[in-house]
């Protein structure tokens, strides 16, 4: 029994755990290790490293970068990339700016729509995080007593076919592939074969992510894969070649059917994870 669950949020981006409170929480469940992958920030991993070497808990040092592929969103786990690095750290700057330059465009459908979130109260929810998202909208609106939970406030009101919508700027995904293996990091594709981005993400492309050696994983295990996608993708990924993880994408309270450990990665592919990210250059 391995207790590896490779991506997990704080409250420095979407998640309700601070960095601490994750780690507390990681330990409380069993977990040996867990790669804190906020959204587009690495503000989380000083806290999170200090917090984990006190707790007995290894915290890897990740990232959920926002991505673009032909219009459609795709999320990029980025693992072990150095900190210093002023291209990517560039990038994700772009990325955050893209998050806030839409809050404006975001409180104005809102209102248009006869559910009008006064700035401070979003904000509220935001806190700390650099990298504002469409869940702190949701809590927001939970606030306000316009939907139940997070759940309702996507399916009625933020996803991405729905009224309050509002596209920004992501890296273009093989660009972001390229920066993070230049940062000495290695790359996963996030849930692939979750939610919309399926049809973007046909087998062929992904094998040939793998196969030029810009993709090293697939996140196969993620509760919004169904057992029959997580056959597919694990059958694709082992013909490719492709490293195979699993993790809880665990945002605290913020994300039901998603508790810390619920999907795990073997000791193995961390194993190998490291040693290419030590090849690279890279801290893990
Ligand atoms: P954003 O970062 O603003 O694009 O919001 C994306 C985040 O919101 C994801 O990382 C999930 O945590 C959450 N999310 C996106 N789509 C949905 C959905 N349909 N239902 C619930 N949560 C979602
Ligand atoms: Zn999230
Ligand atoms: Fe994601
Ligand atoms: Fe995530």
């Amino acid at each position: 029994m391995s207790g590896i669950d490779l991506h997990t949020h704080s409250t420095v981006s979407d998640g309700t755990d601070s960095p601490s409170e994750l780690v507390a929480n990681a330990a409380a469940s069993g977990l040996d290790v867990i790669g804190l992958c906020d959204h587009d920030t690495i503000d989380g991993w000083d806290e999170a490293l200090t917090a984990g070497e006190a707790a007995g808990v290894r915290v890897l040092r990740g990232i959920e970068m926002s991505c673009d592929l032909k219009g459609v969103s795709i999320h990029l786990l980025a693992y072990g990339t150095r900190a210093q690095d002023a291209e990517l750290a560039a990038e994700l700057a772009r990325n955050r700016a893209g998050r806030s330059e839409r809050v404006p465009t975001m409180l104005a459908r809102l209102a248009e729509h006869g559910l009008p979130v006064p700035e401070e109260v979003l904000y509220r929810h935001v806190g700390d995080s650099p990298s504002v998202g469409r869940p702190h909208f949701a809590d927001a609106m939970v606030e306000l007593g316009y939907v139940a939970d997070r759940r309702q406030a996507f399916d009625q009101w933020l996803a991405d076919d729905q009224p309050i919508y509002v596209a920004r700027y992501s890296t273009d995904l093989e660009t972001a592939l390229d920066l993070v293996r230049a940062a000495g990091g290695a790359t996963v594709i996030a849930h692939p074969w979750g939610r919309s981005s399926r049809a973007s993400l046909p087998t062929r492309y992904l094998a040939s992510l793998v196969a030029s050696r810009r993709l090293d994983g697939i996140e196969v295990d993620h509760n919004d894969h169904d057992d029959q996608t997580r056959a597919e993708l694990r059958a694709l990924a082992t013909t490719a070649y492709a490293l195979i993880t699993g993790s809880s994408d665990y945002h605290g309270a913020g994300k039901q059917d998603h508790d810390l450990g619920c999907n795990t990665t073997s000791p193995e592919v961390l194993a190998e994870l490291e040693r290419r990210v030590h090849a690279r250059g890279g801290l893990l």
